[in-house]
Protein backbone atom coordinates (compact mmCIF):
# COMPACT_ATOMS: atom_id res chain seq x y z
CA UNK A 1 0.00 0.00 0.00
CA UNK A 2 1.45 3.74 -0.68
CA UNK A 3 2.76 5.12 2.37
CA UNK A 4 0.61 8.31 3.34
CA UNK A 5 1.39 12.00 2.25
CA UNK A 6 0.95 15.05 4.12
CA UNK A 7 -0.42 17.39 1.59
CA UNK A 8 -1.48 21.21 2.58
CA UNK A 9 -5.03 22.58 1.29
CA UNK A 10 -6.04 25.58 0.61
CA UNK A 11 -10.04 26.84 1.37
CA UNK A 12 -12.13 29.34 0.31
CA UNK A 13 -15.77 30.86 0.23
CA UNK A 14 -17.22 34.01 -0.80
CA UNK A 15 -20.90 33.36 -0.87
CA UNK A 16 -23.88 32.18 1.02
CA UNK A 17 -22.90 30.85 4.14
CA UNK A 18 -19.22 30.58 3.74
CA UNK A 19 -17.61 30.11 6.98
CA UNK A 20 -20.55 27.45 7.25
CA UNK A 21 -19.03 26.24 3.43
CA UNK A 22 -15.49 26.07 4.93
CA UNK A 23 -16.26 24.50 8.09
CA UNK A 24 -18.49 21.74 6.15
CA UNK A 25 -15.94 21.18 3.82
CA UNK A 26 -12.97 21.02 6.95
CA UNK A 27 -15.73 17.79 7.78
CA UNK A 28 -15.77 16.64 4.10
CA UNK A 29 -11.87 16.30 3.59
CA UNK A 30 -11.86 14.22 6.88
CA UNK A 31 -14.57 11.98 5.01
CA UNK A 32 -12.38 11.12 1.99
CA UNK A 33 -11.23 7.89 1.10
CA UNK A 34 -8.33 7.19 2.58
CA UNK A 35 -7.73 10.63 4.09
CA UNK A 36 -7.63 12.25 7.32
CA UNK A 37 -7.26 15.82 8.69
CA UNK A 38 -4.23 16.13 10.37
CA UNK A 39 -4.63 19.97 11.68
CA UNK A 40 -6.86 22.96 10.49
CA UNK A 41 -6.11 26.75 10.98
CA UNK A 42 -8.83 29.01 12.20
CA UNK A 43 -10.84 30.97 9.99
CA UNK A 44 -10.13 34.14 8.26
CA UNK A 45 -11.59 36.73 7.08
CA UNK A 46 -9.92 38.23 3.75
CA UNK A 47 -10.01 40.92 1.09
CA UNK A 48 -10.81 39.63 -2.67
CA UNK A 49 -7.85 39.05 -4.42
CA UNK A 50 -8.39 39.14 -7.98
CA UNK A 51 -12.10 38.48 -7.66
CA UNK A 52 -15.10 40.27 -7.12
CA UNK A 53 -17.56 40.27 -4.04
CA UNK A 54 -17.66 40.31 -0.31
CA UNK A 55 -15.17 39.21 1.83
CA UNK A 56 -13.72 35.54 1.94
CA UNK A 57 -13.22 32.96 4.49
CA UNK A 58 -10.52 31.21 4.22
CA UNK A 59 -8.59 28.42 5.88
CA UNK A 60 -6.03 26.03 5.21
CA UNK A 61 -6.23 21.99 6.41
CA UNK A 62 -3.01 19.22 6.53
CA UNK A 63 -4.08 15.99 5.49
CA UNK A 64 -2.57 12.77 5.40
CA UNK A 65 -3.92 11.03 2.41
CA UNK A 66 -2.92 7.82 0.47
CA UNK A 67 -4.40 9.26 -2.35
CA UNK A 68 -2.32 10.10 -5.60
CA UNK A 69 -2.16 14.00 -5.99
CA UNK A 70 -4.73 13.39 -8.91
CA UNK A 71 -7.23 11.25 -7.39
CA UNK A 72 -6.74 14.12 -4.49
CA UNK A 73 -7.53 17.06 -6.46
CA UNK A 74 -10.72 15.08 -8.24
CA UNK A 75 -12.23 14.55 -5.09
CA UNK A 76 -11.56 18.42 -4.26
CA UNK A 77 -13.33 19.48 -7.24
CA UNK A 78 -16.35 16.95 -6.40
CA UNK A 79 -16.43 19.06 -3.44
CA UNK A 80 -16.27 21.92 -5.07
CA UNK A 81 -18.95 20.80 -7.15
CA UNK A 82 -20.96 19.41 -4.49
CA UNK A 83 -21.11 22.86 -2.84
CA UNK A 84 -23.28 24.20 -5.44
CA UNK A 85 -20.14 25.93 -7.08
CA UNK A 86 -21.12 27.64 -10.44
CA UNK A 87 -18.52 29.15 -12.83
CA UNK A 88 -20.07 31.63 -14.49
CA UNK A 89 -16.53 33.71 -15.35
CA UNK A 90 -13.19 33.36 -13.84
CA UNK A 91 -12.57 34.49 -10.74
CA UNK A 92 -16.14 34.94 -9.79
CA UNK A 93 -17.90 34.94 -6.64
CA UNK A 94 -17.77 31.17 -5.57
CA UNK A 95 -19.35 28.56 -2.82
CA UNK A 96 -16.28 27.01 -2.35
CA UNK A 97 -12.98 26.89 -3.80
CA UNK A 98 -10.09 24.26 -2.73
CA UNK A 99 -6.83 24.03 -3.95
CA UNK A 100 -4.16 22.03 -3.51
CA UNK A 101 -1.10 24.07 -2.04
CA UNK A 102 1.66 20.97 -1.34
CA UNK A 103 1.52 17.60 -1.87
CA UNK A 104 4.61 16.23 0.47
CA UNK A 105 7.69 17.32 -1.16
CA UNK A 106 6.33 16.67 -4.77
CA UNK A 107 6.69 18.74 -7.67
CA UNK A 108 4.24 17.98 -10.56
CA UNK A 109 3.22 20.22 -13.62
CA UNK A 110 0.81 18.50 -15.23
CA UNK A 111 -2.10 20.25 -17.45
CA UNK A 112 -4.63 19.63 -14.80
CA UNK A 113 -2.32 20.11 -11.54
CA UNK A 114 0.63 22.05 -10.44
CA UNK A 115 2.26 21.79 -7.21
CA UNK A 116 3.34 23.42 -5.29
CA UNK A 117 0.39 25.81 -5.84
CA UNK A 118 1.78 28.22 -8.30
CA UNK A 119 0.02 31.68 -6.66
CA UNK A 120 0.25 30.51 -2.83
CA UNK A 121 3.59 32.55 -2.12
CA UNK A 122 1.47 35.63 -3.19
CA UNK A 123 -1.52 35.41 -1.35
CA UNK A 124 -1.90 36.20 2.29
CA UNK A 125 -5.16 33.94 2.42
CA UNK A 126 -2.95 30.81 2.25
CA UNK A 127 0.31 32.13 3.75
CA UNK A 128 -0.72 33.19 7.34
CA UNK A 129 -3.28 30.39 8.48
CA UNK A 130 -0.88 28.10 6.78
CA UNK A 131 2.05 30.04 8.85
CA UNK A 132 -0.60 29.04 11.69
CA UNK A 133 -0.24 24.89 11.14
CA UNK A 134 2.97 24.86 9.55
CA UNK A 135 4.87 27.46 10.81
CA UNK A 136 8.06 25.72 9.10
CA UNK A 137 6.88 25.67 5.96
CA UNK A 138 6.29 29.73 6.07
CA UNK A 139 9.67 32.02 6.33
CA UNK A 140 9.10 35.67 7.79
CA UNK A 141 9.96 37.32 4.48
CA UNK A 142 7.02 35.72 2.95
CA UNK A 143 4.90 36.85 5.48
CA UNK A 144 6.06 40.50 5.12
CA UNK A 145 5.80 40.42 1.42
CA UNK A 146 1.84 39.91 1.98
CA UNK A 147 1.35 42.30 4.44
CA UNK A 148 -0.07 44.66 2.63
CA UNK A 149 -3.58 42.80 2.20
CA UNK A 150 -5.95 42.48 4.40
CA UNK A 151 -6.35 39.18 6.22
CA UNK A 152 -7.75 38.47 9.93
CA UNK A 153 -8.97 36.08 11.96
CA UNK A 154 -12.57 35.35 11.93
CA UNK A 155 -12.86 32.14 14.48
P1 LIG B 1 -9.64 27.51 -9.70
O1 LIG B 1 -10.62 28.17 -10.58
O2 LIG B 1 -8.66 28.43 -9.06
O3 LIG B 1 -10.25 26.56 -8.69
O4 LIG B 1 -8.73 26.59 -10.64
C1 LIG B 1 -9.11 25.29 -10.95
C2 LIG B 1 -8.27 24.78 -12.11
O5 LIG B 1 -6.90 24.84 -11.76
C3 LIG B 1 -8.61 23.34 -12.45
O6 LIG B 1 -8.71 23.24 -13.83
C4 LIG B 1 -7.40 22.56 -11.95
O7 LIG B 1 -7.14 21.44 -12.76
C5 LIG B 1 -6.29 23.59 -12.02
N1 LIG B 1 -5.20 23.39 -11.06
C6 LIG B 1 -3.89 23.33 -11.35
N2 LIG B 1 -3.14 23.17 -10.25
C7 LIG B 1 -4.00 23.14 -9.21
C8 LIG B 1 -3.83 23.00 -7.80
N3 LIG B 1 -2.59 22.85 -7.25
N4 LIG B 1 -4.94 23.02 -7.01
C9 LIG B 1 -6.17 23.18 -7.56
N5 LIG B 1 -6.40 23.32 -8.88
C10 LIG B 1 -5.33 23.29 -9.71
Amino acid sequence: MREPVTAYIALGANLGDAPAAVKAALQALDALPQTRVLARSSLYRTAPVDAQGPDFINAVAAVATRLTAQALLQSLQQLELSAGRERPSRNAPRTLDLDLLLFGAAHIDSPALTVPHPRMAQRAFVLVPLAEIAPGLVSAQQLAAVAGQRITRDG
